[in-house]
């Protein structure tokens, strides 16, 4: 959806550009070609988003002129953002029939019919309009973008990683993040198919790849906690308890769970006395901590563990009604306490939701890849 975007935004300032040349040109009174006027008319009201308006002109663009090319290509491009994307593609098509094309005129073609193309989901025939430019201009980075989403978008993951090493102008980080998650993503499908053990082979080759990023690590701990092996999972929570993330309730959680599976759920007080020493988990520890003193009864430590884990990050909410949960208990359990126990669980209940951050779709669970609009990463707390 962002390369979308971008190529929208790029495509309008090419546009805009186009438009100031002409101008240019025009005050040099450079011969006006036919259609002309309605030409610019339609350029204007492409710019500014009437798309309906700029559809007219050009219609109108090209029956004073049947010569003007890019008037074309624009009726394709308006008549698939409306979601007529099979007219689109026929418009395209019917233009490649010419003889006298340029070269830089065939390639936006091929752009345009490689669009709609992937826009009727018609990915074989997306596939050879970017071939096509392959033949023409074998470097167009933005080929190369679509190439890969089109493998995106038919989970073609074989493909898409291939596609992402030949790509000519991603950093090698950036392939590797990709193929981590290209990898991740090819686990999941064979987990859902119950291969847990190739699944896991993925998703270790996937942190081969790209060591920091957590979410192989928690799709490998849930396969073996799905196999009944929580002693393997553990081996895996210990690499990450210590990883720098924005959700570490992600590794606790399964730390609770896996601990509890292996009967050590009485080890729980020293691992986060461990975590305790590192910085990125120290807060998450604390609360742990509560909660254990809490279960155990011992009150007055658990309330010394809100504080200190408020002290390293004030705005904590969990932390703040814990802290006044306990506050009340200490003194007299009356119905505000049970009130705040409610609003407590609401609170928590809300932080633990996942919203995407470019199509807002919600989820209970973590994910690393948008299900509704399928972007990458996109997971944030909402
Ligand atoms: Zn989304």
């Amino acid at each position: 959806m962002q390369e979308t975007l971008i190529l929208a935004i790029v495509g309008i300032l090419a546009a805009v550009v186009f438009a100031m040349l002409i101008h240019n040109s025009r005050k040099e009174n450079i011969k006006a070609f036919p259609g002309q006027d309605l030409y610019y008319a339609g350029l204007s009201a492409f710019v500014s988003g009437d798309l309906e308006k700029a559809l007219k002109k050009f219609y109108a663009t090209i029956q004073q002129n049947t010569e003007n090319i890019d008037a074309y290509i624009k009726i394709g491009d308006i008549l698939r953002t409306m979601g007529t994307a099979e007219r689109a593609a026929k418009v395209h098509r019917d233009l490649l029939i010419r003889q006298n094309l340029t070269n830089d005129q065939k390639i936006s073609i091929y752009h345009a019919l490689a669009e709609d193309y992937k826009a009727n989901k018609k990915y074989t025939l997306a596939l050879e309009a970017l071939d096509k430019l392959a033949a023409l201009d074998e470097r167009d980075s933005w080929a190369a973008h679509f190439r890969i989403s089109l493998y995106e978008a038919t989970n073609d993951w074989v493909n898409a990683t291939a596609a992402v090493e030949n790509h000519p102008t991603l950093t090698r980080e950036e392939q590797l993040h990709r193929t981590a998650l290209y990898l991740t993503a090819q686990g999941l499908e064979l987990a859902k198919d119950g291969k847990e053990h190739d699944a896991r082979l993925r998703f270790r080759e996937a942190m081969k790849a790209s060591p920091s990023y957590l979410p192989p690590y928690l799709e490998l701990v849930d396969s073996y906690m799905r196999d009944g092996r929580p002693k393997a999972a553990l081996t895996i929570l210990r690499q990450i308890v210590t990883f720098t993330t924005p959700f570490p309730e992600l590794i606790f959680g399964r730390l609770k769970q896996v601990l509890f599976e292996l009967g050590l759920y009485g080890d729980l007080e020293k691992y986060y006395q461990e975590f305790l020493e590192s910085p990125s988990t120290l807060v998450e520890a604390y609360l742990g901590l509560a909660e254990l003193y809490v279960k155990k009864g011992e009150m007055d430590k658990a309330v010394e563990a809100c504080k200190s884990a408020l002290s390293h990050q004030p705005e904590r909410l969990d932390a703040h009604l814990m802290l006044a949960q306990l506050f009340l208990k200490l003194g007299q359990n009356d119905k505000s306490s049970e009130n705040l126990v409610q609003i407590n669980g609401q609170l928590l209940a809300r932080q633990n939701n996942f919203k995407c951050n470019s199509c807002g779709h919600r989820m209970e669970r973590y994910f690393y890849r948008c299900p509704q609009c399928q972007t990458w990463d996109s997971a944030q707390r909402g």
